[in-house]
């Protein structure tokens, strides 16, 4: 079967404030050649003219996430690395301590499997001595696959430790984890970026901004959205032979989306 990837890089338009924006699945091919060719730093991908998108969306509100064993060296020896696993469990902690919110995060232990796989597996990883793929203003990006249907079957988060130091304590040289992971995390469940300057979803960060990993109310509307309390989950598992990845894969005509969201370095002052 064929995968159709398409890699969404969208301009930021600063001057309104609608607030929380879930990505959608209305952008046409075209579309997102044009916005990769000019590189342009990404925001939500609101429908323009008269199409009507579907928001992404997991099937289930309990997702599990795994750390790559790749790219962990810059943490070295047994502390670096607890303490890699407690700021990475911690940033998904506000998306969870949400009143109006279902939403449940496990971490599944370390993977292996890197590249952007379509095997249902939701890593963290860092580059370091990998080169980093992508430009070099961009500090984290989330690779989420969907279904045409708008439904999320992967979402991976790739770390730009290559050009930046990453930090746990928001120090002024560093990009701090919990600050880059937890506006990531947006992107995981299916939310783009916010046009509210203190929003987690707002598009860019700066070193030593910690601001961040906490949720202004504007992300806390959009997780409630998308995982209310009375969200209905369909666990693929318990829904007979035919709901998982590899039976969709065996039907034809399935097109997978790959999209991308950046957080990009911020090189001046924007209102
Ligand atoms: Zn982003």
């Amino acid at each position: 079967m064929h995968h159709y990837l398409f890699f969404l890089i969208i301009i930021l338009i600063p001057s309104s404030l609608f607030g929380f924006n879930r990505t959608k699945t209305c952008l046409s091919t075209d579309e997102h050649a044009e916005r990769l060719a000019a590189q342009a730093k990404s925001n939500a991908p609101t429908c323009r003219g008269n199409a009507v998108g579907t928001d992404f969306q997991w099937k289930s509100n309990k997702l599990t996430y795994k750390l790559h064993t790749l790219g962990i060296s810059q943490f070295p020896g047994e502390q670096g690395r607890l303490r890699l696993l407690e700021e990475m469990q911690l940033s998904f902690e506000p998306w969870m301590d949400v009143d109006c919110s279902s939403l449940r995060f496990d971490f599944g232990g370390t993977t292996a499997s890197f590249g952007h796989k379509i095997d249902e597996v939701n890593w963290i990883g860092f580059y370091d001595t990998q080169p980093w793929p992508w430009s070099e203003s961009v500090v984290a990006i989330t690779v989420v696959t969907t279904l045409p249907n708008g439904e999320i079957i992967d979402s991976d988060i790739e770390i730009n430790a290559s050009n930046n130091t990453i930090g746990f304590d928001g120090a002024p040289l560093d990009f701090d984890l919990r600050n880059l992971l937890t506006h990531e995390i947006g992107h995981f469940i299916g939310l783009d970026h916010s046009e509210v300057f203190d929003a987690t979803m707002e598009f860019e960060t700066r070193k030593g901004q910690i601001k961040k990993r906490d949720l202004d109310p504007d992300d806390v509307a959009g997780v409630c959205e998308i995982f209310p309390n009375d969200f209905v989950s369909v666990d693929p598992d318990d829904s007979g032979c035919c709901s998982t990845l590899r039976s969709r894969q065996k039907q034809t005509g399935w097109v997978l989306f790959s999209f991308l969201f950046i957080i990009s370095i911020r090189n001046r002052f924007k209102r």
